[in-house]
């Protein structure tokens, strides 16, 4: 065999360590740096944030996941080569494919969304491509629901077009409309689980039952719940995709995004995906599904999707998230208790039109909550301002604490207008149906003292609505 092509084919998948059987042996035995995936399941949330995915380093017995800031790694002698070519062994070899320090984040990723195996990717953007690619092929299609962000939007409206895919928006509380746009083409359901920039909040468990009924995966974008909040796969998702640019990391440092595989989807019983259940050209002619089981769309992620998309997390990247990763619940608890505060507040204000937060008991989607996002309706909504547009624009301009970004999820307390800058590629029949009209700032709130972002809000608003 040509030794580039060798060189290209993984050889340490997430939850593979280095010395258990060839890969392709025993793919359902998933082991995260040593902590069995059975002993996993009795763990907690708080626990595993810390501890999934990072064992002492085996080499130097380094407590913190050592950043691996190398492309390729030697080759113990001429036969161990061999073997590693040969698929007989388990190991690294090329960082596009798989890399210690980007592996330890799937890992811990896996475990915390209770998947099967898991990639990580250079963007949360990657990782819908990533989480498509090996279900998609030219006239496939895929039913998105039309409140995402607005980039997700942009990019399954018009960009997927080029690899002769389609996207067919829905709104998602109407599961006839869902049911009505599939077809004998349709090969995904996607969705967020709560939505940029409304924080609406999607009947997962339903949208899963729809799924399994007409026999597609259920993709679901879990940005801005984080498993913390949501799980998207123990309500019936197939797959997850995550912006780990967002909330895992925390601080606004790196973009980043990762996929996770369920493992419970069927690939070989419709026919549907030749890529997964039949012999795949672009890898030999290897049968994922039969070889792999559960782990077959996780293979096929790093052995067809990275190795050509190469769409790869570098390892400083995955050294950040890992880091931010290890508070997300406390995070998390605080983002919810601040954003409580911060949207009542709002909401009781005279200048203020109408709030999204599906906290609230006045949102009609408050009853989601306890089904769908049990710990809490996430930190990010939008507010209507009284004054319109020009009263968002200087609302936003006024503000000291809040910090004008096109970014969600950080520390520090975020507010942008969507219609003017995420969503303003949308028409403005998409805004509308995004939930990103005209009159709206979307608030990403922060952990600081909620006292000092309400003051801080307070002063602009009577700013912003003067005269
Ligand atoms: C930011 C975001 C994305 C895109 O992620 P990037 O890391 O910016 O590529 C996708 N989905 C949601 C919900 C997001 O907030």
């Amino acid at each position: 065999m040509a030794l580039g092509r060798a060189a290209d084919r993984p050889r340490a998948a997430p939850g593979h360590c280095a010395g258990q059987e060839g890969w392709l042996a025993s793919p359902q035995i998933r082991m995260t740096r040593g902590i069995p995936m059975t002993e996993q399941r009795k763990l907690g949330f708080d626990t595993l944030q810390i501890h999934a995915g990072a064992a002492p380093d085996p080499a130097t017995g380094a407590r913190q996941v050592p950043i691996y800031q190398s492309t390729s790694y030697v080759f113990k002698d001429a036969d161990h080569a061999a073997r590693l070519f040969g698929l007989e062994e388990v190991g690294y070899i090329y960082s596009r494919l798989t890399n210690p320090t980007v592996s330890a984040l799937a890992d811990r990723l896996c475990a915390l969304e209770g998947g099967a195996g898991a990639v990580c990717c250079s963007s949360g953007h990657a990782a819908q491509i990533m989480a498509l690619f090996p279900l998609m092929g030219p006239g496939c299609n895929v039913v998105v629901s039309t409140r995402l962000y607005g980039g997700s939007v942009t990019q399954f409206s018009q960009t997927i077009k080029r690899f002769g895919w389609s996207a067919r928006f829905v709104d998602f509380d109407d599961l006839d409309a869902i049911a009505a746009a599939v077809d004998d083409d349709t090969r995904a359901i996607f969705c967020e689980s709560i939505s940029n920039p409304g924080g609406y909040i999607t009947d997962l468990p339903e949208v899963a039952k729809l799924a399994d009924r007409v026999g597609l995966p259920l993709i679901v974008d879990n940005t801005l719940a984080t498993p913390y909040l949501c799980n998207p796969i123990a309500q019936g998702a197939t797959l997850v995709v995550h912006s780990t640019t967002k909330y895992l990391t925390g601080n606004g440092t790196v973009t980043g995004g990762a996929v996770i595989d369920s493992g419970k989807f069927d690939w070989s019983a419709s026919g549907k995906f030749p890529s997964l259940a039949a012999p795949e050209p672009a890898y030999h002619g290897l049968n994922f599904h039969e070889a792999l089981g559960a782990m077959a769309f996780t293979f096929h992620s790093i052995a067809v999707g990275l190795r050509d998309l190469g769409m790869t997390m570098n390892p400083q990247a995955a050294h950040y998230t890992l880091m931010g990763v290890e508070t997300l619940s406390l995070r998390m608890a605080r983002h919810v208790a601040n954003t409580e505060k911060v949207a009542s507040w709002l909401e009781a204000d005279p200048r203020i039109d109408r709030v999204t937060w599906a906290g609230l008991p006045s949102s009609p989607w408050h009853h989601r909550v306890a089904k769908v996002t049990p710990k809490g309706a996430g930190a990010l909504f939008t507010v209507g301002v009284k004054g319109g547009y020009d009263a968002c624009v200087k609302l936003v301009d006024s503000l000291q604490l809040f910090s004008h970004v096109a970014n969600l999820g950080d520390t520090r307390s975020l507010i942008i207008h969507p219609a003017s800058t995420t969503h303003r590629q949308l028409t403005a029949d998409q805004q509308m149906a995004a939930g990103a009209e005209a009159d709206l700032v979307r608030l990403s709130i922060g952990i600081e003292d909620p006292e000092d972002l309400i003051a801080d809000l307070d002063r602009a608003l009577d700013i912003a609505t003067a005269g």
